[in-house]
C-alpha cells in the first residue's frame, strides 16, 4: 500500500513536472518574442541584464476539508490562485452551519428552510465580494434593510435616554472604538441608560457575538460597530431571499466544478494521514472541535487551545401564523427576558404567514424554549401560532467572551486551518469564516 502510494505520488510529481515544463516552455516562447521586442527599444529604457521574466508558480494539489463558508471560500481563493482543488464534505449538503434544511409544514407541504435564521451585514465586505466572484447576483438574493434606531426600540425613550446613547458613542469614539481585551460589553455600557442597554446594546451584542453582555468581549463588539458604521450602507441588514444554500454554497460549488475542482459530498475525513500522500497542501475547514481532533497529534498545543473554547447555542423557532397576517417589516425586535426568550422575529418568504423567532445565546431544552417562544409571539403579535420546526444548534458559535484566547492562525508546511473560530477581528460569523480563508497562506 505504502509502495503504491509512493508510486502515485512520484507519478503525480512527474505529471506536475511535465506540466511545469510545458508551462515554462509556453512562457519561454512568449519570452523570446518579448525579448526581441524589448531589444529594439532604446537602451535608455532597457537593460536586458536587469529584466527578469516572472517564473510560473508551481500548481499545487490542495485538499480542502469541510464545505462550510470558510472551506468554500478557501477553495475558491485557491482555484483563483491557479491550484487544483478537491473539497471533501462530511454531510450530503454544502454550507455547514449556514446551510439549508428540509422541513414539513403543518399542512403537509415540504419546504426548504435554513438551519437557523441568518443575517448578513453591509459591512461583510469579504463575503459580498466572494459571493459576486462566484456569480451571485446580490439584489435578487438579499433584501437590504437599513437599520434605524427605531428598528430596535420596543419602548418609548426620553431625551435622557438619547443623551446617554450619545455619551456612550462619543466615549467609545474618543477611545478609537477599541478597549482593553478584558473589558466586557456590560462594562463598556456604564453611560447607557437602562432602556438604551436593553433595547439596543443587549440585542446588538447578542445578535453579533451570541454572548451575553456581562461576559462578551467589548473589543470585538466595538470592532463590529466600527465596521457597521464605516460607510452609509455598511450597517444595512442583508436578509436572504432564497435558502442559505442558494445564497452562496451552491453557486460556489458550480463555480469550482466548472474550473475543474472536485466537490465530494458525504465523505468524512477521519484522518489527515492518507491525504498527505495524495495532496501537496491540506486546508482544514471543519468546525473547531473536529479540527482539534484531526490535528491533535500534529499540533497538540494548538489543539489544546481549541479544546479551551466554550460554545453558545442559538435556537430558531419556525412557526405558522394565519396566512393573512403580515409583519410591518421583514424583521422586528422583541422585548425579551428569561420567560420571553426570542430577541427577533423574521417574516419568511417560503409560505405566507411563516415566521422565524430567533433566540441567541439560548438556554434550556428545545420543547420548553418552543413553548415559551410561541407564547411570547402570540402575546406580542396578537395572532395564533402553530409550531413548524424548532432547531437548536448547541454549538452555534464559540462564546466570544472578554477572556477568550482564540486559537492562532495555524500555518504549517503543507497545512492551513481556516474557520470562524481562528484568531481574527470578527466574532463567530459568516464574515469571520470567509475572512479567515482570505488570509490563509499556501
Ligand atoms: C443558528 C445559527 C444562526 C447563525 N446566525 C448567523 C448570522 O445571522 N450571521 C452570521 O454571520 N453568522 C451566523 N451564524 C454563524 C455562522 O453560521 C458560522 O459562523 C459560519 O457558518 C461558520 O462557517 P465555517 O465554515 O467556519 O464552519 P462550519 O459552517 O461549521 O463548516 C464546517 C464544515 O466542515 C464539515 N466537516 C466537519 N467534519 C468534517 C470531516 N471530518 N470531513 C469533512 N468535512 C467535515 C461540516 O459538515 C461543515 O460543513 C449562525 C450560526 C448558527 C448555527
Amino acid at each position: 500500500m505504502a509502495v503504491h502510494t509512493k508510486t502515485t505520488k512520484e507519478n503525480r510529481a512527474s505529471i506536475n513536472h511535465a506540466r511545469l515544463e510545458a508551462a515554462s516552455n509556453a512562457s519561454c516562447k512568449v519570452a523570446v518574442v518579448e525579448e526581441a521586442r524589448f531589444a529594439n527599444m532604446s537602451s535608455k529604457y532597457m537593460h536586458a541584464n536587469t529584466f527578469h521574466f516572472p517564473q510560473p508558480k508551481p500548481v499545487k494539489h490542495i485538499a480542502v476539508i469541510g464545505a462550510g463558508w470558510a472551506g468554500l471560500a478557501a477553495a475558491v481563493r485557491a482555484v483563483q490562485a491557479g491550484h487544483h482543488v478537491t473539497l471533501f464534505e462530511a454531510s450530503r449538503s454544502l454550507g455547514g452551519r449556514a446551510r439549508a434544511v428540509d422541513v414539513t409544514l403543518p399542512n403537509g407541504k415540504s419546504i426548504t428552510l435554513d438551519n437557523g435564521q441568518h443575517v448578513l451585514l453591509g459591512a461583510y465586505r469579504e463575503t459580498l465580494d466572494l459571493m459576486q466572484t462566484v456569480g451571485v447576483d446580490l439584489n435578487p438574493t438579499l433584501t437590504r434593510m437599513p437599520i434605524a434606531l427605531s428598528t430596535f426600540q420596543t419602548q418609548r425613550w426620553s431625551w435622557l435616554d438619547y443623551t446617554s446613547l450619545a455619551a456612550s458613542l462619543i466615549g467609545w469614539g474618543l477611545r478609537g472604538m477599541t478597549c482593553p481585551d478584558s473589558t466586557t460589553v456590560l462594562a463598556l455600557s456604564k453611560r447607557a441608560s437602562p432602556k438604551v442597554f436593553t433595547d439596543l446594546i443587549e440585542p446588538l451584542c447578542l445578535s453579533a457575538l451570541n454572548t451575553a453582555p456581562a461576559e462578551a468581549s467589548g473589543r470585538v463588539f466595538l470592532r463590529v460597530l466600527k465596521d457597521a458604521f464605516s460607510s452609509r450602507d455598511s450597517s444595512d441588514m442583508l436578509i436572504p431571499k432564497v435558502d442559505l444554500c442558494r445564497v452562496f454554497p451552491s453557486h460556489a460549488s458550480s463555480w469550482l466544478q466548472a474550473r475543474g475542482a472536485g466537490v465530494r459530498l458525504g465523505i468524512r475525513v477521519a484522518s489527515l494521514l492518507p491525504l498527505q500522500n495524495e495532496f501537496d497542501h491540506m486546508v482544514v475547514a471543519t468546525p473547531p472541535w473536529e479540527a482539534a481532533r484531526l490535528l491533535r497529534d500534529i499540533a497538540p498545543d494548538w489543539a489544546a487551545s481549541v479544546d479551551a473554547l466554550a460554545y453558545r447555542a442559538i435556537a430558531t423557532v419556525y412557526a405558522q401564523s394565519p396566512a393573512d397576517f403580515k409583519m410591518p417589516k421583514p424583521m422586528l425586535a422583541l422585548s425579551s427576558d428569561a420567560q420571553n426568550p426570542a430577541q427577533f422575529v423574521f417574516a419568511r418568504r417560503e409560505e405566507k404567514g411563516l415566521l422565524a423567532f430567533v433566540v441567541s445565546d439560548s438556554k434550556g431544552e428545545r420543547e420548553e424554549l418552543e413553548r415559551l417562544v410561541l407564547a411570547q409571539g402570540k402575546a406580542i403579535l396578537g395572532v395564533a401560532l402553530q409550531p413548524v420546526s424548532t432547531i437548536v444548534e448547541k454549538r452555534a458559535t464559540f462564546a466570544c467572551t472578554a477572556q477568550i484566547k482564540r486559537p492562532a492562525k495555524l500555518s504549517l508546511a503543507g497545512l492551513s486551518v481556516v474557520g470562524d473560530y481562528v484568531d481574527g477581528p470578527y466574532p463567530s460569523t459568516i464574515e469571520g469564516a470567509v475572512l479567515s480563508a482570505a488570509q490563509f497562506k499556501l
